[in-house]
């Protein structure tokens, strides 16, 4: 599985690389770390005429706190970078917990937290090599009429596993989105679409540039739990992201919970806020908002794993997640 053709470009400025994208369109891939869309190259799922390689762009990797804008982290900071930084384990800790569990080290040397938040959906009938595709009649996501999970199924299923997103959306993150002429700033649950097909609302033009987070450092502790087969390498089969706030009593101030691996898209549980904020962090509300989760839930059969397994973990992760994430308050 060779890589097809390309022309690697390498812009030395965030405007001169913007320029790129605009010229080229559909045309042209950003590659950052390269770890998810070299293999996807590979496996002719994309075939860009241009590469635009992000690396000789200093700008683009910082991370920066302070107590009035909060946390900012350039798209290209490196997963590593974020595991060691002082103030990402001092402020932030469920930030360096999580990018500590994408896959493994030497994909967390190269990866970048602009490329994890980009990632595509993913499924069994999608990720193979062409040879294997070719073999059956094209899916959704490949451009064809018909879904290989879910029969009879109207859309792609393909399922969004991104393990850094679930924390990042329940720590509120807004992302800037930047291409030639403008800028944007969303917040980062709105880049996702929820379409298994096409799952996130950039333009072919548009880069991420920068993660936000708009709160204190003090006011919230966190944890991530991740499913997978082997613990040293792979994507998450379901992740809960939990984040509370106690503001120094025993009430629960914000609470945000986030699952991924088990829908099209990242998942808030809405039901978080509404049962835990005001209140205490009982064992009776804990299982509440765990049965929200498992309700929310939408695993299907293309990841590996039984979908039903899985959401019934949904419900056991989602108890370690907030317990984990109050005692450490
Ligand atoms: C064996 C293996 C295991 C893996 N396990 C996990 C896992 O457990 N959890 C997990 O989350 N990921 C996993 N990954 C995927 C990947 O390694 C990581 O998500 C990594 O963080 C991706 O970052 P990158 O910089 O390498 O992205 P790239 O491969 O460079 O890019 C990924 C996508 O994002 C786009 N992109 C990159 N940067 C930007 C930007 N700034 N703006 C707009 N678009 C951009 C690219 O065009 C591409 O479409 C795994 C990959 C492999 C090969």
């Amino acid at each position: 599985m060779g890589l097809p053709k390309f022309e690697h470009l390498q812009p030395e400025s965030l405007d001169e690389a913007l320029g790129v994208l605009s010229e080229h369109g559909e045309q042209a891939k950003i590659i950052a770390g390269g770890t998810e869309l070299l293999v996807s190259m590979k496996q002719g799922l994309l075939t860009p005429n241009y590469l635009v390689n992000l690396k000789a762009i200093p700008e683009l990797s910082f991370i920066a706190y302070d107590e009035e804008r909060g946390l900012r982290i350039g798209a290209l900071t490196k997963l590593t970078t974020l595991t060691s930084s002082q103030v990402i384990q001092d402020g932030f800790s469920i930030l360096a917990q999580t990018a500590n569990l994408v896959a493994a080290p030497p994909l967390q040397n190269m990866g970048t937290l602009g490329g994890n938040l980009c990632l595509n959906t993913r499924c069994f009938y999608y990720n193979q090599s062409q040879f294997w595709r070719q073999a059956r009649p094209r899916c959704y996501k490949t451009g064809g009429d018909l879904c290989h999970v879910v029969k009879g199924g109207n859309r792609c299923f393909a399922t969004y596993q991104g393990d850094m997103a679930p924390a990042l959306i329940a720590l509120e993150a807004t992302v800037k989105i930047a291409k030639r002429g403008g800028e944007r700033v969303i917040p980062l649950a709105d880049l996702y679409t929820g379409k298994g097909k096409r799952p996130l609302a950039l333009k072919a033009n548009e880069m991420l540039v920068e993660v936000q987070v708009p709160m204190s450092a003090s006011a919230w502790s966190g944890e991530y739990q991740k499913l997978r087969y082997r613990g040293a390498m792979d994507f998450p089969l379901a992740g809960v992201a939990a984040v509370v706030g106690r503001d120094g009593s025993e009430t629960c101030s914000k609470a945000g919970v986030v699952l991924t691996a088990v829908g099209t898209g990242p998942i808030l549980v809405e039901e978080a806020s509404v049962l835990l904020e005001g209140q205490g962090v009982t064992d009776e509300r804990v299982a509440q908002v765990a049965s929200a989760a498992h309700e929310v839930a939408r695993p299907v059969d293309n990841i590996g794993s039984d979908p039903s397994y899985r959401r019934k973990m949904v419900r056991v992760l989602t108890k370690r997640a907030l317990v984990n994430a109050w005692e450490r308050e």
